[in-house]
C-alpha cells in the first residue's frame, strides 16, 4: 500500500509543528472545566471542536456521546478502520475536560489565553490532557505520510472523556453501554507522563482503591467520665485500639487474605525501578515528610507503585473543642482507604475488612461499616506483554537521535494513584498501555500549567511509530 512519495515521521512532524501548535491553542481557548456547572456549555463546545478536527483529519466516523447523569459533559468517539482484515484494533483514551484554573491571580498569562514562552506552551489543559490527546491527531497524519497509506495500519479508535477531572462518574457506565463500539485488542492511554526530560519512560500500571467508614456506638449519649469512666466501654478508645492493629510490626496490613494472589514485583522490574534516578530527599520534600517509612523489604518507589496499603484518613468523635469536657463519648468514627495492586479485587478487600472488623470488634459495641462505592480496580500490563514492547520500541525510536538507528533505552514507572484506566481494562477486557510525554514539572492541576512543545511532538512521533509497530506485531 506504500507509495514512493513518503515523508519520514520525524520530518512530517517537524514540518507540521507550527500548525499543530496553533490548532492546539484554539482548543485550549475553550475553558472546558467539567467541575463548574456554568462551564458545561464550554465542555460541549470543546467536544464539538475535537469532533470537527477529527473529521478534518480523516476519521470517517466521529460521534459526540452523551453520558448518563445529565451533567451534559459529553465524550467524543472516533473510528478509522484500517482496511486490512488482520489489523489489530487500538483504542486511544484521553480527556478533553480540564481542571478549574483558580486562583487566577497566580497565572502569568490568563489560563485560557495560551502563550508559548521558551518552547513551553502555557495554558490550562496544555498537558493534562488536551496537548497529549491532540498529539494523536498529528501522529496519525505522520503515520499515513510515512507509510504512504490512506488509512492507518491499525483499526484506530479514540475516546475522549469529558468528565475525567470530575472523577469520571459516568465513564464506566458509558464503557459498558458502548463496549461493542469500543471493542479493541489494546488500549493506549495518553494521560500520564515520563520520569524526567533525560529519562524517557512509560507507565505500566496504576493502583486501585476502595474507601470505607466505620461508625462505632458506645453509650446512647455522652456520659460523665467521673461517674462512669473506667467501668463502661469508650467507643473512641476501643476504635483506636482496634485500628492500631491494622498493620503489624513490619507495616504489613493485617486484613485476612489481603496479600493473597497479588502480582509480586519481578526481579527484573525491581532492577529497572532501581535504575531510575530517584532523589529520595527531593521526593521527601514533595511528600512534606521527615522520613520515608513503609512495608519492610521494599524501596520507596516499590511501596508507592507496587504494594497495597491501608490508610486511616480521619478519626473523629467526642469533644474536640477548646477546654476540657470530661465525657465518655457516645460515638467514634473513622474513614479508611486502601490502595490496591494487580491481583486484588475491591470486593475481596471489602470482604476482608468486614471479616477483620467482625472478629475484632467487642460484642458489646454496635457498629456500621460502609463503603464509598464499589471501589476502583488496579491495572497492570506485564513487562513482557507484546503491546508494551511495541510502546517501548515506539518511544525508543521517537527519543533516539536517529529514529532508524539505535533506539533510546526506555524505563518503566507505575502510578500510585487510581483512575478510569482500570475501567478500560476491566470493561473492554484489553491490556492498557501508556503513551504520555508530559514531565513532572508541567504543573498539572496547578497555576501556570505548561507543556514542552518538543515533548508533544515526540508524542506524535511515538504514536506514528506505534501504529506501524502494533500492526506488524499483532
Ligand atoms: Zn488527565
Amino acid at each position: 500500500m506504500s507509495t514512493d512519495a513518503t515523508v519520514p515521521v520525524r520530518t512530517y512532524v517537524e514540518q507540521n509543528s507550527a500548525g499543530f501548535v496553533e490548532d492546539l491553542k484554539d482548543w485550549l481557548r475553550i475553558p472546558s472545566v467539567s467541575a463548574d456547572p456554568d462551564r458545561a456549555g464550554d465542555v460541549r463546545e470543546s467536544a464539538e471542536w475535537l469532533a470537527a478536527k477529527l473529521r478534518a483529519t480523516g476519521f470517517p466516523t466521529v460521534e459526540v456521546w452523551e453520558t448518563a447523569g445529565g451533567a451534559g459533559l459529553p465524550a467524543v468517539f472516533a473510528e478509522w478502520p484500517s482496511g486490512d482484515p488482520d489489523a489489530p484494533t487500538v483504542a486511544v483514551y484521553g480527556h478533553h475536560d480540564v481542571q478549574p484554573a483558580t486562583p487566577l491571580e497566580l497565572w502569568e498569562n490568563p489560563p485560557f489565553d495560551p502563550s508559548v514562552r521558551d518552547g513551553k506552551l502555557y495554558a490550562r489543559g496544555a498537558s493534562d490532557d488536551k496537548g497529549q490527546l491532540f498529539f494523536h491527531v498529528l501522529g496519525v497524519r505522520a503515520h499515513l505520510a510515512a507509510t504512504g497509506r490512506s488509512a492507518p495500519a491499525v483499526n484506530l479508535k479514540l475516546i475522549a472523556e469529558g468528565e475525567e477531572e470530575s472523577g469520571s462518574p459516568n465513564f464506566a457506565q458509558l464503557l459498558r453501554e458502548r463496549a461493542e463500539r469500543l471493542a479493541c485488542d489494546v488500549v493506549v492511554v495518553s494521560d500520564t507522563g515520563m520520569w524526567d526530560r533525560a529519562t524517557p519512560s512509560t507507565v505500566t500500571g496504576m493502583r486501585g482503591m476502595i474507601g470505607a467508614q466505620i461508625d462505632v456506638h458506645g453509650p446512647s449519649g455522652d456520659v460523665h467520665s467521673g461517674s462512669f469512666g473506667g467501668a463502661i466501654p469508650n467507643p473512641l478508645t476501643e476504635l483506636v485500639h482496634l485500628l492500631a492493629g491494622l498493620h503489624d510490626g513490619d507495616r504489613r496490613v493485617t486484613l485476612p487474605g489481603f496479600y493473597d494472589g497479588i502480582v509480586e514485583l519481578s526481579d527484573r522490574e525491581r532492577r529497572l525501578f532501581a535504575e531510575l534516578p530517584f532523589d529520595e530527599a527531593a521526593w521527601l520534600r514533595n511528600a512534606k515528610s521527615a522520613a520515608a517509612v513503609g512495608e519492610a523489604g521494599y524501596s520507596t518507589l516499590e511501596r508507592v507503585w507496587a504494594r497495597p496499603t491501608a490508610e486511616i484518613n480521619g478519626i473523629w468523635g467526642g469533644h474536640t473543642g477548646p477546654g476540657p469536657k470530661t465525657i465518655i463519648p457516645a460515638e467514634a468514627h473513622a474513614k479508611l482507604s486502601f490502595r490496591l495492586v494487580a491481583g486484588q479485587d475491591p470486593a475481596q478487600v471489602r470482604k476482608a475488612l468486614e471479616t477483620w472488623l467482625a472478629e475484632r470488634m467487642p460484642a458489646y459495641l454496635k457498629y456500621e461499616l460502609t463503603f464509598e462505592g464499589g471501589g476502583v480496580f488496579p491495572c497492570l500490563t506485564p513487562l513482557d506483554h507484546p503491546a508494551l514492547q511495541s510502546v517501548t520500541r515506539a518511544l525508543g525510536r521517537a527519543f533516539a537521535e536517529d529514529p532508524d538507528g539505535e533506539h533510546r533505552r526506555i524505563l518503566y514507572t507505575r502510578e500510585g494513584g487510581s483512575g478510569p484506566e482500570a475501567d478500560l481494562q476491566e470493561v473492554l477486557d484489553a491490556p492498557v498501555v501508556f503513551l504520555g510525554t508530559s514531565l513532572p514539572d508541567d504543573g498539572w492541576h496547578a497555576p501556570n500549567e505548561k507543556v514542552d512543545v518538543a515533548g508533544l511532538l515526540k508524542g506524535a512521533e511515538a504514536a506514528a511509530y506505534l501504529w506501524e509497530d502494533l500492526a506488524g506485531n499483532k
